[in-house]
């Protein structure tokens, strides 16, 4: 089959022809239509020691077709569309349990990175990391639900708690992600403040539903903000960049009792910088804060995005697609975050 192959830490993609994998007794073997591609895996690929084994191929946006089913498989049958729960865990610690897998005890790692992914005309997943496509769900919408929107549907329904009348600070809101928390937020019943730099984004943004738009390029975002707000600041502030300059200014601009969300994150390892930030303890316990920090979502969460699809209340937004050999000038547009909304990979 052919695949997008990672042979060493920090080599290009290469297009080679590799073994069609065979599916254990509880995984699936899934012939994939599409893999998203976005920022985790230009991350993920370049942060050294993630990848422990090599060669590797990325990719965990995945949609597809089950081609064939180990023994032990009995919840999905063959000639069924799915797409994936990208973290490998066990199922069975006190974190698995209780629909909080991300932070599962027995962690092997991510599709794409712990085991190959989606970059590839077939992989095999384990039977737990299954969730079936809907009827009226296209390929290209499920595999980018299964991360670029239901992490945001997780984001902001169970950690920022949007509710209507909040406003939501959304920052590096034109990305594969932010566009999608830009919708999200506004479902939630948020006033979305979104800030982006680069006209492209601020417009798609705009487009997708966010009421305001406020450009990072001029700084001063905490100004901005305040000033949209009658000085109050934001219920919630949402941060996909993960710089200490974004993540400070989201601190600054949170409203008394207002829920601050990581998600973004910029290693040192990648990006040379450190995105550590500040806080100041007192004037955060006298404003009765939160930070929270989102680790991307339970089955269930994907399910219901994949509901969410159905049903048009979210719109995939993805701007681009590419053939499968273009992984790795994907990959280069990502790293020069000249990419609005989200990319995907047409497999087969
Ligand atoms: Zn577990």
């Amino acid at each position: 089959m052919r695949a997008m192959v990672l042979e060493q830490f920090g080599a290009p993609l290469r297009l080679k022809n590799v073994p069609v994998p065979k599916p254990g007794p509880n995984e699936a073997l899934i012939r994939v239509r599409v893999c998203g591609a976005g920022l985790t895996v230009v991350i993920m690929v370049a942060t050294p020691g993630r990848i422990a084994a090599y060669p590797r191929i990325p990719g965990h946006e995945i949609a597809g077709e089950i081609v064939a089913v180990g023994s032990e498989v009995r919840t999905f049958k063959v000639g069924q569309r799915v797409t994936n729960h990208y973290y490998l865990t066990c199922g069975h610690c006190r974190y698995c349990r209780s629909g909080r897998e991300t932070l599962c005890e027995n962690f092997r790692g991510n599709v794409g990175q712990g085991c190959d992914g989606g970059y590839a005309e077939y992989l095999t997943l384990p039977e737990r990391n299954l969730v079936a496509i809907p009827d009226g769900v296209t390929d290209l919408e499920a595999s980018v639900a299964s991360d670029a929107i239901a992490t945001p549907y997780h984001a902001c329904h169970k950690e920022a708690q949007v509710s209507p009348g909040d406003n939501v600070l959304i920052t590096g809101a034109g990305g594969g992600v932010g566009i999608h928390m830009v919708q999200m937020a506004r479902l939630c019943g948020g006033r979305v403040i979104a800030a982006e730099v680069g006209e492209e984004k601020m417009e798609l943004a705009r487009s997708m539903g966010a009421d305001e738009v406020v450009d990072a390029r001029r700084g001063e975002i905490v100004k901005q903000v305040k000033a949209l707000t009658g000085g109050r600041g934001v219920e919630a502030a949402i941060d996909m960049v993960g710089n200490s300059e974004t993540l400070s200014a989201c601190l600054a601009s949170l409203a008394p009792a207002g829920r601050m969300v990581i998600i973004g994150s910029k290693p040192k390892s990648v990006y040379g910088a450190d995105p550590s930030f500040v806080v100041n303890p007192q004037e955060f316990m006298r404003q009765a804060q939160e930070i929270h920090g989102s680790r991307y979502v339970n089955n269930e969460e994907i399910i219901r995005t994949l509901e969410l699809v159905k049903h048009k209340r979210i719109r995939a937004v993805v701007n681009r697609t590419f053939p499968l050999e273009e992984a790795e000038q994907v990959h280069e547009l990502l790293r020069k975050n000249a990419i609005a909304g989200r990319a995907a990979l047409i497999v087969s």
